[in-house]
């Protein structure tokens, strides 16, 4: 039985296997895909404190090797549901059952699907949510870019580097991305601002992939096609608490209700990271999370002990 399971590995899961291991607990991370979550496809990370600007990757990649050499245990596994007994935390994945004395559940959220007709159907055949892992399949074509965030400018300007054409589509005048970043994408001569559109439908071609997007004004409802055959999805992510619905209060988006503590209101239960109710979801705010989360979980496993 370990002291403690994480379930996923991002930057609360791998900050809380840290600060577990350092508080001497027996600790199993448990993640479905690679360890580093939303920072993976980042190109560059440059609000990390004390790192002016690194590769999401490889910030990921050391991130980890930081909780393997301190101890904690990786494992691939989906994690399907935690069941509570007496004194253990029963943790079910789809390769078999894991005990421990206390979890944290840091699964923080995934891409939002595309909200109009093709969305779903174009996913992977033109329709994609990363932009440096596709990019290059529309080298010299144009492409849409769906957000209004960092994600979507990001996005934005690395594709212009490789795309004739990039459209902006974004329902509001308005922007949550960093303002240095909206300069950034505006002073580049071949990436164009569509505001304020939502996608209508994404168009496909007769092999199936995509061929056009139609977008809606949406003071006025006119409408345009733009003839891109790559349309990137940056509307943002929406949390994965689905699966611990009976040991978390999920709020009407689905985020944990849990306070700056990180605790769930189930005994021996926290939530860290993107998937908590919180203010601002950054790196820096799901690290610190994950530190209150393990720090909280070490005084539950001695007292239990
Ligand atoms: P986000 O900030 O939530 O932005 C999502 C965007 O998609 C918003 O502009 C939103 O519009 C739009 N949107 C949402 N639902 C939509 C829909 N159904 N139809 C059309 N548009 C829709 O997501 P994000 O850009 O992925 O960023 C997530 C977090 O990661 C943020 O905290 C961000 O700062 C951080 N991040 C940091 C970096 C970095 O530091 N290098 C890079 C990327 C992301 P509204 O604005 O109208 O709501």
């Amino acid at each position: 039985m370990y002291d403690l399971i994480i379930i996923g590995g991002g930057p609360a899961g791998l900050t809380a296997a840290v600060y577990a291991r350092r508080a001497g607990l027996e600790t199993l991370v448990l993640e479905i895909t690679v360890c580093g979550g939303q920072i993976i496809n980042s190109q560059s990370v440059e609000n990390f404190p004390a790192i002016p600007s690194i590769e999401g990757w490889r910030l990921a990649s050391d991130w980890q090797k930081q909780a393997r050499d301190l101890g904690a245990r990786f494992k691939t596994a989906a994690v399907t549901g935690v069941e509570l007994l007496e004194d253990r935390k029963l943790v079910h994945t789809a390769k078999g059952d894991f005990e421990a004395r206390a979890v944290i559940v840091s699964t923080g959220a995934g891409h939002r699907q595309l909200d109009c007709p093709g969305g779903v159907e174009y996913a992977g055949r033109g329709v994609s949510t990363c932009a440096s892992c596709d990019g290059a399949f529309f080298k010299d074509r144009s492409v849409a870019v769906i957000g209004g965030g960092n994600t979507a400018l990001e996005d934005a300007m690395y594709l212009a580097g490789i795309c004739e054409r990039v459209y902006i589509v974004h329902r509001r005048e308005e922007f949550r991305a960093e303002r240095h970043l909206i300069d950034a994408a505006k002073n580049m001569a071949n990436v164009e601002f569509l505001t304020p559109f939502v996608p209508a439908e994404v168009l496909g071609d007769d092999s199936g992939r995509v061929r056009a997007l139609r977008i809606r004004r949406v003071d006025t409802g006119e409408e345009r096609t733009l003839e891109v055959p790559g349309v990137f999805n940056a509307t943002g992510m929406i949390p994965q608490n689905a699966p611990f619905a009976n040991i978390l209060k999920l709020d009407k988006y689905g985020y944990a209700v849990a306070g700056e503590d990180c605790e769930s209101g189930t005994p021996g239960v926290w939530v860290a990271g993107d998937g908590r109710t919180k203010e601002l979801r950054q790196l820096v705010t799901a690290a610190a999370d994950g530190a209150v989360a393990a720090t909280a979980a070490a005084k539950y496993v001695r007292l239990m002990k």
